[in-house]
């Protein structure tokens, strides 16, 4: 253990053999004066030093050194004035024996307060803080093993240097500030800094306690210290990432907002333990539940980024539950729901904000669960971007792409319509010419039937010539070249409807799209397709135009083992039985500006697929087309080469 400041402890073997020889032989020279020499005097209260010299061996040698005084006072007492005598020697050899019961009492006790000082000392040896004690210059009087083991510096190195120049300790403030406390209160506590033996820094926690010799006068100081290097450099990494955290929340361009889980947590654990085992299932089913769970999200953050998306001044606004920020036709909160349930770390999705003034901002997101740390669950992050001028961009494209399928088909019945009558037109002008000349023939006065059997025949002629050349054109539509790729009839529909959605919603009209998940794939010229459904789903919205609105459904399902169906149906005023008759007819219009070759051309389309397209309609019921579609063979699907082969 480490030396204390009061008495020496045992001293050892060869310091104990040189003690109890001194002891020894103060105590012959004490006997011999006492006995050899005429002194009238108390020679014997000299064996007192002999007693404070045994006193620093053992206690054992203190009460031998003590009897063998006595003794030997009394024996020199007996020899220089015999027994029977009483007199001023008796007074002085009482005088001795007191002066040596006195001295050993007081070394006992000594003796005792050392070892319970010693005692007291190997306590503070036991604790892992470095204590030491120093005295009102700041000289170290007392270092225990933990002052060792932390700083570096042996006991016997430490004690008797200046504790501040040893530690080259830095205070918090001034010294003399520190010093002026102690004096006033008896203690001070704060953060050090200091230096160990190796050079190492280390941060402690330092309490001071005042120990005073008399009113007002200080005498040591007992000073504890914890190594708090560890605990402050992690605290200061948590400071710092925190600090980092919040730049990057404050700064990011990106919204981000804080949202509070736990009571939405506390709240499922409460359904667990009421005997809910299917939570998913249950979110699916009860849309009441959803928007309870959706009120006890709380958000306790946003940044300023978020604040701009939504236009608003100040975060106040969103000082609520999650029912704040999404609309009341948000459909991801349930999925979110169901993915913190399952205890996954994110989600993602795209929904619709509640902005300044009413408006919605359709916005994608991101949640970002911490883990399953239940203690984290205040800590919910969303990250919002605003994606309107990106839903933007993808209308007009799409606007432009219908436009386009509309302009293509529009120049297609152009070109058709120009070479219908650049074809069909000479014919025509032949056989009214030689109608007119057959006539003039037969009012004759004498009718020329040899010429106007001529010019019959002519007529006839021309006639079989334009019926040809509509023939051609015919045959030209419904053998233009088609490709021949696989395609995913699921794909092909929510594409083609991509392209309508934009007018549809401005029609007025809902989309309603059943698409059987377990469709064959078809073989065919994607472009065609969609060309025949963005007709049919445009006429379909065009026909409700008049009613103002309604809803669209596009189905699209098995058709016996080796063939699928796709229809179209509305809810408009539906056809007569009459024009029903007529409507694949090339040029059967009862639009203004209709043109009466879309659904001609979609026959002839769907015909060039090997499929059939017609129509159901109850008047005032809306109408419906469904065109079939053969599936593409099953050992296709798979092949590749076959995909290359119907590509090439
Ligand atoms: P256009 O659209 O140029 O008139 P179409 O061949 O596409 O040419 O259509 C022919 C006619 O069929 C339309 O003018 C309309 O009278 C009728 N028609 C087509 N689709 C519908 C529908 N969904 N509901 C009612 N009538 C329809």
């Amino acid at each position: 253990m480490a030396t204390s400041t009061t008495e020496p402890a045992t001293p050892r073997l060869d310091q104990a053999a040189a003690l109890r020889a001194l002891a020894f032989v103060l105590t012959l020279g004490v006997f011999l004066v006492d006995v050899l020499t005429p002194l009238e005097g108390a020679v014997a209260v000299l064996y007192v030093i002999v007693i404070l010299v045994a006193a620093r061996i053992s206690l054992p040698d203190l009460l031998a050194a003590s009897a063998a005084s006595v003794a030997l006072t009394a024996l020199a007492y007996v020899v220089m004035h015999g027994f029977g005598h009483v007199g001023s020697p008796t007074l002085r050899v009482l005088a001795s024996f007191s002066a040596i019961g006195i001295a050993t009492l007081l070394a006992i006790q000594n003796r005792k307060a050392t070892a319970r000082l010693r005692e007291q000392a190997q306590l503070l040896d036991l604790s892992h803080d470095m204590i030491f004690v120093r005295d009102a210059q700041g000289v170290i009087r007392f270092w225990n093993s933990g002052a060792e083991n932390c700083y570096g510096w042996t006991s016997e190195e430490a004690v008797g240097r200046v504790a501040d120049d040893l530690l080259a300790t830095e205070y918090p403030t001034s010294r003399d500030e520190i010093e002026a406390e102690l004096l006033r209160t008896g203690r001070w506590e704060g953060m050090l800094r200091q230096r160990t033996r190796s050079g190492a820094t280390i941060i402690v926690e330092s309490r001071w306690v005042l120990q005073r010799s008399g009113p007002g006068q200080p005498d040591r100081v007992l000073e504890t210290h914890r190594d708090v290097t560890e605990r402050e450099a992690s605290h200061m990494a948590l400071a710092q990432s925190e600090r980092r955290f919040r730049r990057i929340f404050d700064a990011s361009r990106v919204g981000l907002l804080q949202e509070d889980w736990s009571a939405l947590r506390a709240e499922l654990k409460r359904r667990i333990a009421d005997g809910e085992t299917d939570l998913p299932g249950q979110i699916e089913r009860d849309p009441d539940f959803v928007a309870r769970a959706k009120a006890l999200v709380t958000i306790t953050d946003v940044n300023a980024a978020f604040l701009e998306i939504a236009g608003a001044d100040s975060p106040a606004r969103f000082a609520g539950s999650l029912d704040t920020v999404l609309s009341e036709a948000d459909q991801t909160f349930a999925a979110s729901l169901i993915a913190f349930c399952r205890g996954d770390r994110f989600f993602e999705g795209e929904t619709e904000i509640r902005a300044a003034g009413g408006r919605r901002v359709p916005v994608i997101f991101g949640l970002t669960f911490p883990d399953a740390d239940e203690s984290m669950d205040g800590e919910v992050l969303a990250f919002v971007v605003d994606v309107t001028e990106r839903n933007n961009a993808q209308h007009a494209l799409m606007a432009a792409q219908a436009e386009l399928a509309h302009a293509a088909r529009v120049a297609t019945l152009g070109e058709l319509t120009a070479s219908i009558t650049h074809e069909v037109n000479q014919p025509l002008a032949a056989i009214v010419t030689n109608g007119e000349a057959a006539l003039r023939w037969l009012r004759r006065k004498e009718p020329d039937l040899e010429e106007v059997s001529t010019a019959l025949t002519r007529a006839i002629d021309e006639g079989k010539r334009a019926s040809a050349i509509v023939g051609r054109i015919r045959s030209f539509l419904k053998k233009g070249p088609i490709r021949r790729d696989l395609l995913d009839v699921s794909e092909l529909v929510q594409d083609a409807m991509l392209l309508v959605e934009r007018q549809l919603m401005t029609s007025g009209v809902t989309l309603r799209l059943a698409i059987d998940p377990k469709l064959p794939t078809i073989v065919g010229d994607r472009v065609q397709l969609q060309q025949v459904l963005v007709n049919l789903a445009v006429n379909g919205a065009q026909a409700m135009l008049a009613t103002g609105g309604g809803s669209l459904s596009v189905q699209a399902c098995a058709e016996g083992p080796e063939h699928i169906r796709i229809s179209v149906q509305d809810s408009g005023p539906g056809i007569s039985q009459e024009d029903a008759a007529r409507l694949f007819e090339p040029f059967f219009t009862t639009k203004q500006d209709g043109m009466g070759m879309g659904l001609a051309i979609c026959r002839s389309t769907v015909e060039a697929h090997g499929g059939q397209l017609s129509v159901e309609s109850e008047p005032g019921e809306g109408a419906r087309f469904t065109f079939t579609l053969p599936a593409a063979p099953t050992e296709s699907q798979d092949d590749p080469a076959r995909q290359q082969r119907l590509e090439g």
